[in-house]
Formats: structure tokens, C-alpha cells, sequence
């Protein structure tokens, strides 16, 4: 399969490269910025050098969204899976009287606008494969059934992601793509800290599994953990 997975730098995306390409899928890893790829990643390109391509795609910038969708397209004519899972927390410590909206913007326009732009612009791809999937790595944190009174930015902008898939999931359902709304679980990356119970590793071999369709998601269900078990919406 063909698979581009945004946020592939580090944490779980840089995961899901290593795992993509050992299992023969041909992998884009779109990373915000070029010019810094970490030196993992650059060893992972290193050793699957004819299935990894690094492509610089800063999802907070339409444009260079819109410039790596034109390098994936001269390498591949059809994209099987989007993974959406760049992101960023910010502001977690501040109540709602100390919420700063420079902050609450900037983290919309990665965890929301970015995963909006990059199935705006990469769908012609997507569309292209007869099993299209898009999976936005969303949060717990965008429940609204366990909604805390905290991590207003993050969270708010994880619900919205959640409504944004629903909606893709009929808007796009006439084209046979489906779309998830995948929380990783807790993991021990640069995110989650060093007391998260999960690896990266095991999110990502849960997800692997939905990706190469080894687990049946529940039809009715679209926001799933990494095992594809039902999250309260
Ligand atoms: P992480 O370790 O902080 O890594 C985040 C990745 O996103 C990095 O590769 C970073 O690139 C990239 N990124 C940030 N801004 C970007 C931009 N504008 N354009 C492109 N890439 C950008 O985070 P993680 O823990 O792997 O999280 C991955 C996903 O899982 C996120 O969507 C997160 O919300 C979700 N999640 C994580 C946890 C957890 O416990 N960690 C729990 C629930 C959900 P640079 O290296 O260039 O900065």
C-alpha cells in the first residue's frame, strides 16, 4: 500500500514509518520542517531507501501542504492511507481564566486545520485507491463524554477533529474512503512523558493492524483506540 503519514519526525509518526516500511507498504514521511530531519528517521530512510520518501509538508502552511502533494504525486499516482497525526499540545497548565488565544490558534491550526488541509489537498490521490482510508490520530482528551475542565486548546481542537471526521466519513463514504478518528492511548514520547504507560511502538502496532485491515472495526463506530475498541464520542 501507499501511505503518507504527517508528523513523521518523531514520537508515534516515526513509528509508524519503521513499522509501515518493514512491512513492505511504501511510505511518504511528511515532515514539518526538511532541513531538520531527525537523525532516526534519516537512518530509517537510510535502510528503506527505496520505500521511504521524506517530504518536507509543514501542516500549519497551505502551501507547503500543497507543494508536498505535488512530490508525492510525481513519485505515486494513488494514495491508499493518510495518517493525520501531527500534532501539538500547548497552554496545558492554564485555567480558563488564563487561556491565551494566540496559543488556542496555533493549536487549532495543527490538530484541526492541518488534517483538513492535507485531505483537502491530498483526496484526489486518495481517491484513486479502491480502499482509501484516512486515520486522524485524535485524543481521549476530545471526548465529550469525558470532557475535563483543562487542556482547553488541545482538547477542543481534538473534539473538532472528531466532528471533522464524522463529517468526511459520510461526505466521502460515495468514493468508498472511510475515515477513523484513532486515540493512540498514553505513550511515552516527547508528547506524553516518560510516565505514559504505552510505547510508541505498541500504539502503533495496534494502528498497523487497522491499517492493513487485521482488525474489524464495528461500522458504527469511528472514534476507536489504537485496538479498535469503541471510544466514548
Ligand atoms: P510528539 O512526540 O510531540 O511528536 C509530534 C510530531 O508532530 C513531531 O514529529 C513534530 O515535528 C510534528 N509536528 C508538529 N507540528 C507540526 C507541523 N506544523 N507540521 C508537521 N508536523 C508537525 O507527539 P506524539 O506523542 O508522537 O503524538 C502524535 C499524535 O498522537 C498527535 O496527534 C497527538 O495529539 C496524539 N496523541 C498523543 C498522545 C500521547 O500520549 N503522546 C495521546 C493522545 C493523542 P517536529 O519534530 O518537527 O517538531
Amino acid at each position: 500500500m501507499n501511505i503518507l503519514i504527517t508528523g513523521a519526525n518523531r514520537g508515534l509518526g516515526r513509528v509508524l514509518v519503521d513499522m509501515a516500511a518493514a512491512a513492505g507498504h511504501t511510505v511518504f514521511a511528511g515532515v514539518r520542517n526538511i532541513d531538520s530531519v531527525s537523525s532516526q528517521l534519516q537512518a530509517m530512510k537510510d535502510r528503506y531507501a527505496s520505500q521511504i520518501y521524506i517530504i518536507g509538508m509543514d501542516v500549519e502552511d497551505e502551501q507547503s501542504v500543497r507543494d508536498a502533494f505535488y512530490k508525492v504525486s510525481e513519485q505515486e499516482a494513488y494514495l491508499d492511507v493518510l495518517i493525520n497525526n501531527a500534532g501539538i499540545i500547548k497552554g496545558r497548565e492554564r485555567k480558563i481564566e488564563e487561556v491565551d488565544f494566540q496559543e488556542f490558534e496555533q493549536v487549532l491550526r495543527i490538530n484541526l486545520m492541518g488534517p483538513m488541509m492535507v485531505v483537502k489537498h491530498f483526496l484526489p490521490l486518495l481517491r484513486k485507491s479502491d480502499n482509501g482510508v484516512i486515520i486522524n490520530i485524535s485524543s481521549e482528551a476530545g471526548s465529550f463524554a469525558n470532557a475535563y475542565g483543562g487542556d482547553y486548546p488541545y482538547a477542543i481542537s481534538k473534539a473538532a477533529l472528531n466532528f471533522f471526521t464524522a463529517q468526511i466519513r459520510n461526505g466521502l463514504k460515495d468514493n468508498g474512503i472511510k475515515a477513523y478518528a484513532v486515540h493512540p492511548g498514553w505513550m511515552r514520547t516527547d508528547m506524553g512523558g516518560a510516565s505514559a504507560p504505552l510505547s510508541p511502538e505498541e500504539s502503533a502496532e495496534g494502528i498497523m493492524r487497522i491499517v492493513n485491515r487485521e482488525i474489524d472495526l464495528d461500522e458504527e463506530h469511528f472514534f476507536v483506540d489504537h485496538l479498535g475498541r469503541p471510544m466514548p464520542m
